[in-house]
């Protein structure tokens, strides 16, 4: 069943409510360019029916949805001439998601774009690694 949230863009965006320019288009996926784009041919990767965030994702649309990435990344690649791209996703409000529809962000790369994630590495001290391995690995469900 079509889970469709009336107050979401991105559901309108599939509906055809509301304008977007597509890049392509499979049963499960659409794919548009980002109007706020990091760089110009910015990319989302937006599933059709209506999930919050990658853990709501209904794992029978997995496969449209890296194959709908992939093959809009080799365009972008392609038609852009790129030498590199991220693909990213946002989780939640505090991880910067802001439309909570889950999506695939594309974005091309370029050389010395200035764009940068700054990052303060941490590391582990003695014991910590297997610790939070352990937290973690006692929640490993595989269904
Ligand atoms: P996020 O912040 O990771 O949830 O990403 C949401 C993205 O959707 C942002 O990069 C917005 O620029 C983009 N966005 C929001 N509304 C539209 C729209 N109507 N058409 C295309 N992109 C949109």
């Amino acid at each position: 069943m079509q889970k469709i949230m009336s107050d979401c863009v991105f559901c309108k965006i599939v509906s055809g409510e509301i304008a977007s320019e597509v890049l392509f288009e499979n049963h499960h996926v659409v794919s548009i360019l980002d109007i706020n784009p990091i760089h110009f041919g910015h990319a989302l990767v937006i599933p059709k029916v209506h999930y919050r965030d990658f853990l709501e994702l209904d794992p029978g649309c997995y496969t449209s949805l890296l194959t709908g990435a992939r093959i809009v990344t080799a365009a972008l690649v392609k038609g852009l001439n790129l030498e590199g791209f991220n693909i990213f996703s946002n989780n939640g409000r505090i991880a910067g998601q802001s439309v909570f529809h889950f999506h695939l962000h594309v974005t091309p790369r370029y050389r010395d774009d200035d764009i940068r994630f700054i990052l303060t590495l941490k590391k582990y001290q003695n014991g910590e690694l297997k610790r939070y391995a352990d937290l973690i690995r006692r929640h490993i469900e595989v269904s």
